[in-house]
């Protein structure tokens, strides 16, 4: 690989590799080796500047002190001010780090060698300047010995920039031999019925093992260091003449945290999680693992099959929940002439339950409405555990007019404790304006108006582990992410659910959400606030669920034996369930 940075015949240079490969050394190579053999202007761009800052104070600069061909020509390698941790001059040449985030750092005279590194994390465009690895490369056209290294671990199958130019490549893969057959051989993952790849037994990630493509005997983990040493980098396709195209995934990781049990651990975690509806995981683990591409499968399903979906429980006859639920939420959306108000019922798995869909009518800005919602807030709930259930934890969108009494009222309650004990916390909210936001970074920011803290939302992913989850059908009708509709789930709530369509933007090549014509949003936005504080508050539904049914046991003997004429489900202590976190 290092060949092929040296050789001045390959005017680009393609890596495709998986985070925490060997990438970064690659490019500190690089950079000593330009820096030594071949100066001029070098330009390293880093998807943020703070990870550029962190690279040059943590890799670049004990290389350059401790090397001594390197230290003598390298001027001011203690970094005392801010421009030289960004910025290393040295005989011949110049060094300069940018983050992509910052345009500045782009608009730079002109360059010989352009490092562009994690280029599938850059923003798709910088500010008002345009697509910074256009802007970046443009910068090199004068120079006809120029050298661009792009490496990146892959983003999305359509936004990806590392992908296409890959493909344009030699495509070399690193091969190495099978220890029974010594067939040379790619790592890859394989798929659950290729007769090769990573595999397991039971489900249990201890006894993986890879499977030979071509005496299908089973490799252990122990034997890869052997195969690693007796490996070569094979071209895929030799006639392409100075393409050189590197692709590493970490099956290959010599380190022992990312063993191959590790690995198909990882993987198990994120299975499970994406069969919930949440592929937030398994992205990751696509992308920053196997450095393969994720290609999003979306299919938004209809209002008509869902309002079959509705369900006989909570009715108006017999208000009582169903037995699995452990765990209430309730979101408001916070309108000019009312309050939308949605309350959900989560069990394990994040399977969750419609409870009620209640609208407040009345004008925020004045106390009434507010002291209604607070009232409303108090609800007992009827378990059928025979005990009751309160909501432990409520979010307001501060989004529309009312921010301030929003504040005002989420203020005074935060964590409060009703008169039986129980505990229900209140958080204020705001939803992202920056693309496809994790959907709680579990912060609140105190920057505001009302001095409590604000917790970002991120939407778009929200909406996408909603629909995925309305996509969910299964046989048994519940299970991990399952969503339960009841009475209150009429076509006017599905059009508010579905409201939204996914699009992706023909330029930007950026998936953003849509509002449909002529539909309101505000059950869709429930749906978004409810799962944010899922995620919020992290409750252990596994163990809320258990203590829920002793609890139920422990009362049921206690209304045997001591207080035969008292009904249990009207006792009023239930502030147990918010003591059981994680
Ligand atoms: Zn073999």
């Amino acid at each position: 690989m290092l060949d092929e940075i040296g050789n001045p015949l390959n005017e680009k240079v393609i890596i495709v590799s998986a985070t925490q490969m060997m990438k970064t050394i690659i490019m500190m190579i690089a950079e000593a080796w330009k820096i030594d053999q071949h100066p001029g202007p070098i330009l390293h761009v880093m998807d943020t500047i703070l990870n550029a800052t962190r690279y040059s104070r943590e890799r670049l600069d004990p290389m350059l002190r401790d090397n001594r061909f390197l230290s003598i020509k390298v001027q001011d390698v203690k970094p005392k001010k801010a421009d030289t941790v960004l910025m290393k001059k040295f005989v011949g040449g110049i060094l300069k780090l940018v983050g992509a985030n910052s345009p500045s750092g782009l608009i730079f005279t002109t360059i010989k060698d352009l490092l562009l590194d994690e280029v599938d994390s850059y923003p798709i465009s910088a500010f008002d300047f345009g697509d910074p690895v256009e802007l970046a490369i443009k910068r090199t056209t004068e120079f006809e010995d120029r050298q661009i290294i792009l490496a990146s671990s892959p983003g999305d199958e359509v936004t990806s920039r590392i992908m296409p130019e890959w493909d344009l490549t030699d495509q070399r893969y690193y091969n190495v031999p099978c220890p029974h057959c010594d067939e040379g051989q790619k790592l890859e993952w394989g798929r659950v019925d290729d007769d090769f790849g990573m595999k397991w037994k039971n489900e249990d990630p201890k006894t993986a093992f890879y499977l030979c493509i071509q005496c299908h005997k089973e490799i252990y983990n122990r034997e890869k260091y052997w195969m690693l040493a007796n490996g070569l980098w094979k071209k895929t396709f030799p006639e392409r003449l100075y393409k050189p195209g590197f692709h590493i995934n970490r099956l290959y990781s010599p380190s022992a945290t990312t063993s191959w049990d590790k690995l198909v651990e990882d993987f198990l975690i994120a299975r499970k999680y994406s069969k919930q509806g949440d592929h937030e995981r398994l992205k990751v683990f696509i992308n920053t693992t196997l450095a393969g591409v994720w290609s999003p499968k979306f299919n938004i399903p209809k209002e008509e099959k869902l309002i079959q979906r509705v369900e006989q429980y909570y009715t108006p006859e017999k208000k009582i929940l169903p037995e699995k639920i452990c765990y209430l939420t309730a979101f408001i959306d916070v309108q000019d002439t009312w309050l939308h108000c949605i309350i959900l019922g989560w069990c394990i798995g994040e399977e969750s339950f419609l409870i009620e869909r209640k609208l407040i009518f009345g004008n925020p800005a004045q106390k009434m409405i507010w002291n209604e919602l607070d009232i409303y807030l108090m609800t007992a709930f009827e378990h059928a555990l025979k005990l009751n259930l309160y909501i432990s934890a409520i979010g307001i969108d501060t989004g529309g007019h009312h921010a301030d009494e929003v504040y005002a009222f989420v203020k005074e309650r935060q964590v409060r404790q009703l008169r039986n004990g129980v505990v229900q916390r209140f958080y204020a909210t705001k939803g992202w304006n920056t693309p496809w936001k994790p959907i709680t970074d579990l912060k609140g920011r105190l920057n505001n108006k009302g001095g409590i803290p604000l917790y970002m939302v991120g939407t778009d992913t929200a909406k996408e582990v909603i629909f995925n989850r309305l996509a969910i059908e299964n046989e048994e009708k519940e299970g991990y992410g399952y969503l339960h509709f009841n009475h209150f789930a009429d076509a006017e709530f599905f059009e508010g659910l579905i409201s939204e369509t996914l699009i992706r933007d023909k330029i930007t090549k950026i998936s953003k959400w849509v509002p449909i014509p002529n539909r309101r949003n505000e059950d869709l936005d429930c749906y978004v606030g409810n799962l944010f504080l899922v995620r919020v508050t992290k409750p252990n539904l596994v163990k809320i669920t258990e203590d829920l049914k002793q609890k139920s046991e422990k009362m049921k003997e206690g209304t045997l034996f001591d207080q035969p004429k008292e009904p249990s489900a009207k006792q009023p202590g239930s502030n147990w369930v918010n003591k059981w976190r994680e």
